[in-house]
């Protein structure tokens, strides 16, 4: 693998920092050594996991002429929320179209991630029913803006694409070189699996390393079957472009979708005490619909004995916090 060919933009500067968590890890009965990827501090209003696939998303953008910038996301998107926040840098315009996945949950004047859109200045929300088209509807809007003579340019949700992708490619890349250079040997990744382009390139490069660290992902909205086939589907065609010899085969992609709880975004017992215990051990902040369900499954498996007593586990933390402020109720109650 050659990342260097690819077109970025320079977001992710340095690496991002691989904590121990040894109150936490305690707190779970102290067999198993937790290890936290802080990609939640990744530059971009308030960080996260789509930086790193905004940084080659936005050079193909650019690589095309674009000044528009249109994506889509549920209604407390965070890859919204860093979408816009990379336009705004790139002085660029940024128009979003919102999946109301949970009918009535969008409020003009919700807290969390939609507060941020409205104070870096999205040009525009379109609010579509859940089940919607999200790519017809945002070709919709990019016909009607290259029509007033713009220059739009399409995302796609999460921007889990291969050119996204590529971002978590090269975060494998990162975290070996981190563990080369501090000598701590990891057993076992456990990654968020939502629009997959996370958990699809960590595998791609994990493999185009020949790392021999199982990477398994925990869903937060599909089933396991579907899960692993979006994934595997992905991992494949990022595979082909960044050059991996010999694709990814299917028993690499591992999927748990025990902690999806009612559906996607909606609360779960198991998430608030994942998020309550690693904020009140670590001082780190989890987000109530991608990093604490994924905490609340690698905490269960870590309960369970499914890792073996000693193992060094890599959690990767993709960020999220900010939507914790639309659900205070969830919390205080
Ligand atoms: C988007 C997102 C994820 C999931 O990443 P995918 O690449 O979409 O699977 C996880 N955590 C947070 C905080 C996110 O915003």
């Amino acid at each position: 693998m050659n990342l260097a060919k690819f077109s970025r933009r320079g977001y992710v500067q340095t690496p991002t920092p691989i904590e121990a968590a040894p109150a936490f890890s305690k707190a779970l009965g102290g067999k198993v050594n937790i290890f936290i990827k802080r990609d939640d501090l990744l530059p971009g209003c308030s960080g996260g996991n789509k930086t790193r696939k905004l940084d080659f998303c936005i050079a193909d953008a650019l690589d095309n002429g674009a000044d528009t910038i249109i994506t889509c996301g549920a209604v407390q998107s965070n890859h919204a929320r860093l979408t816009l926040s990379w336009a705004v840098k790139e002085g660029m315009d940024c128009h979003l179209i919102l999946e109301e996945r949970v009918k009535g949950s969008y409020k003009t004047d919700a807290s969390g991630n939609n507060f941020l859109f409205h104070i870096m200045g999205v040009k525009s929300i379109t609010v579509v029913p859940g089940g919607s088209d999200m790519m017809a509807e945002m070709e919709k809007l990019s016909t009607k803006l290259a029509g007033e003579g713009k220059k739009p340019y399409i995302i796609p949700g999460g921007a889990s694409n291969t050119i996204g992708a590529t971002g978590y490619v090269s975060c494998a890349e990162e975290t070996l070189q981190q563990l080369f250079e501090t000598g701590l040997k990891i057993d076992h990744m456990i990654v968020p699996s939502g629009s997959a382009g996370t958990h699809a390139g960590v595998v791609v490069g994990m493999v185009g390393c020949n790392a021999n660290i199982p990477v398994s992902g925990i869903n937060v909205s599909r089933t396991k079957d579907v899960q692993e086939k979006i994934v595997h589907k992905l991992a494949v065609a990022t595979a082909e472009r960044v050059g991996v010899k010999g694709g990814i085969d299917a028993s690499e992609i591992t999927c748990f979708d025990g902690y999806v709880g009612p559906g996607y975004s909606l609360p779960t017992d198991s998430m608030i005490e994942a998020v309550k215990l690693l904020a009140s051990t670590e001082s780190i902040l989890l987000d109530p619909v991608y990093s604490g369900k994924a905490m609340a499954g690698l905490v269960d498996l870590v309960r369970n004995g499914h890792f073996p007593e000693g193992s060094n586990v890599l959690f990767l933390h993709t960020g999220g916090s900010p939507a914790l402020y639309a659900y205070l109720d969830t919390f205080l109650d």
